[in-house]
């Protein structure tokens, strides 16, 4: 079983807060457009190292702007493909994202998931689908929510990153590669 390093997607692998706010129901911070898509400094070469190594590369992002009505499935669909292309292609093994919001608009998104950061619905159906061996996996995001995911599937604390001003994406990368020793 090989190992993946799980990624959460806004503020990790590409810009988001920084952009201008898109327009309601849509909040700040989501990413609808598909030609605003901007990489973070480093994440295509921390990206294209982590494969290199062997570890599968799994994309785990809240969504919750669809059950806002901020934007659609197809659109959330075209960010993870514009984003997928900006890395390389085949690099990301998998995109999994939770439309759902307990507080959304849209009936058929309007509840809470077990897909839905913090609970570790995404990662545990990736390891099932992909055969990945969490024992060895790491979790790398921007938020409490994205560390407390990768705990919740059983992830070692250690291997739960978070990035931001103490550590940046490359930095991550680097100590996840510094620890992979092939199964
Ligand atoms: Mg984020």
């Amino acid at each position: 079983m090989r190992p993946a390093v799980f990624l959460d997607r806004d503020d990790t692998l590409m810009e988001a807060n920084s952009l201008p706010a898109p327009p309601p129901p849509a909040a700040p911070g989501d990413v609808i457009d598909p030609a605003l898509v901007r990489l973070l400094p480093g994440a295509r070469e921390a990206c294209a190292a982590l494969k290199r190594a062997g570890f599968a590369l799994v994309v785990v992002s809240n969504q919750g702007s669809v059950a806002r009505g901020g934007a659609t499935t197809a659109q959330v669909d075209a960010v993870n493909a514009r984003l997928a292309s900006l890395l390389g292609d085949g690099v990301i093994d998998a995109f999994y994202y939770c439309p759902f919001h307990p507080r959304g608009n849209v009936a058929a998104f309007a509840m809470e998931h077990p897909w839905r950061k913090p609970a570790p619905g995404m990662i545990l159906a990736a390891a099932e689908d992909l055969s990945l061996d969490l024992a060895r996996s790491w979790l790398i995001g921007d938020a409490e929510r994205d560390i407390q995911a990768g705990l919740a599937a059983g992830i070692d604390p250690s291997r739960c990153l978070r990035v931001g001003p103490a550590m940046s994406l490359s930095q991550a990368a680097q100590r996840a590669l510094s620890h992979f020793h092939p199964a």
